[in-house]
């Protein structure tokens, strides 16, 4: 069997273009202000991609970018001041957080109303409730590939490999809320292929590169590759790419020093599964489009609500 790829871009595309249709007719320019402390490289490559987006799309952006010292109070201090602006919609303060702060403090902090990731304790809260919550954006970002590919959730076994509070815990929760059968696996599951072999739908998200091997997939399963790694060796990326990709991949390597993968084996997934989505090029685009959805619909319940605009 070879998988059908899931482009991220395309259904990501589809999405900015809806939010972009809803924002030409609101009475109102909606803005996100994203907040980073500190100079983690990653973090700012990821701001700057959901800045440029916002402003594509015509949603104002501010960024506030803070020094490394920047202490707890102060930086709770600067997201009280956000919640009471009114000109703000959507607050993002990007993770990780500098070691000295305490991450939670600071997302029980945000305005519920304004918490574009889904992080603060009330809209966990609410979606385990099953009420109308901000979801996080990469959880939903995977439902909305898994619709929009005409792939069924509901009755169908999913496997979620990770239990994070930013991924697998609420990608768990989505799908169980579209009627999945869930199943949660981690670092202390015994027997994790036997599990994993049992899923409908596979979703990885546990930072391991190239770990979802063939005998992890059952045939014909659709797998969601999370995962964002990167891999410099050579050798390993032989052992990840076939040879459809291997050349590009060695060039990128060539190039920038690494490529780009996800956590399952991308070889060994294309030969089992039925569906699969790429690293880069898939899950990881959804991410930004669903901030962008987040904020229009906080702007629309918040400023109707509070100003009847
Ligand atoms: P975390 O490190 O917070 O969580 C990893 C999870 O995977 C943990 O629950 C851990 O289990 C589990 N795990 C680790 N090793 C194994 C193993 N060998 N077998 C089974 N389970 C294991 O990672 P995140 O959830 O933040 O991110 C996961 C991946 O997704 C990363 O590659 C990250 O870069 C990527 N990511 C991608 C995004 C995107 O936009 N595409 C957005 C966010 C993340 P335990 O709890 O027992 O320790």
């Amino acid at each position: 069997m070879t998988a059908k790829i899931l482009s991220g871009a395309k259904i990501a595309n589809e999405i900015k273009q809806e939010v972009a249709e809803e924002i030409a007719i609101l009475p109102f320019r909606a803005t996100l202000t994203v907040v980073r402390v500190g100079e983690d490289k990653a973090s700012a490559v990821y701001v700057g991609s959901k800045v440029k987006t916002s402003e594509e799309l015509g949603i104002i952006s501010e960024h506030l970018h803070l020094s490394a010292e920047t202490t707890q109070a102060e930086l709770l201090e600067i997201v009280e001041k956000l919640n009471t602006r009114d000109d703000v919609d959507g607050i993002l303060v990007q993770l990780p957080l500098p070691k000295h702060i305490d991450e939670n403090a600071i997302l029980e902090k945000i305005s519920p109303e304004k918490d574009v990731d889904g992080f603060s304790p009330i809209n966990v809260g609410r979606l385990w409730q099953s009420q109308n919550a901000l979801a996080p954006c990469t959880p939903a970002g995977v439902i909305e590939i898994l619709k929009r590919s005409n792939i069924e959730i509901a009755g169908r076994h999913a496997v979620v490999l990770g239990r994070s509070n930013i991924v697998g815990k609420p990608m768990a929760m989505l799908l169980l809320q579209e009627n999945a059968t869930v199943t949660i696996c981690h670092s202390r599951t015994k027997n994790l292929a036997e599990i994993t072999r049992q899923a409908d739908i596979l979703v990885a998200a546990i930072g391991r590169t190239g770990f979802v091997r063939g005998e992890h997939i059952k045939e014909g399963a659709t797998v969601i590759d999370v995962g964002i790694n990167n891999v410099s060796d050579i050798e390993f990326a032989r052992e990840l790419f076939d040879e459809t990709e291997l050349e590009k991949r060695l060039n990128t390597i060539g190039k920038r020093g690494y490529t780009l993968v996800g956590d399952v084996n991308p070889k060994e997934a294309r030969e089992r599964a039925a569906y699969f989505t790429p690293v880069p090029g898939g899950v990881g685009l959804l991410t930004v489009a669903m901030l962008m959805k987040n904020t229009i619909e906080a702007a629309k319940k918040r400023r109707i609500m509070m100003n009847g605009e």
